[in-house]
């Protein structure tokens, strides 16, 4: 389960940000290409928390669809999953899209 590492950085990152105020809300931008799982992320979110200064936060978290041109036709695919194919059977695909992990905002105070 990557989703507890990767939601520990995040609490790190956003308690040293806070600078030991309270922090009541943390929006986050996942793009479907990470694999990460919204609801694994959330409860881990939750555990990570625990102690610190972010604890009892809300965590928001802004799905990014994945998207892709393909380089063999030059369609643009929306990807739901992270398996890169195209509907004409390459997978040589430049994503564009999705690949996001990051920080959109925090709320404190
Ligand atoms: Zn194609």
């Amino acid at each position: 389960m990557h989703e507890l590492a990767i939601a520990e950085n995040i609490v790190d990152a956003v308690c040293e940000r806070a600078d030991g105020r309270p922090v009541r809300r943390v929006t986050v931008r996942i793009g479907k290409l990470t694999a990460v799982v919204p609801r694994a992320m959330l409860f881990c979110f939750d555990l990570a928390t625990e102690g610190t200064v972010a604890e009892g936060a809300r965590l928001e978290i802004e799905e990014r669809a994945g998207e892709a041109r393909c380089r063999t036709c030059g369609a643009e695919v929306v990807l739901a999953d992270p398996i890169l194919l195209c509907p004409c059977g390459s997978a040589d695909l430049a994503v564009t899209a999705g690949r996001e992990l990051q920080i959109v905002s925090m709320e404190v105070g």
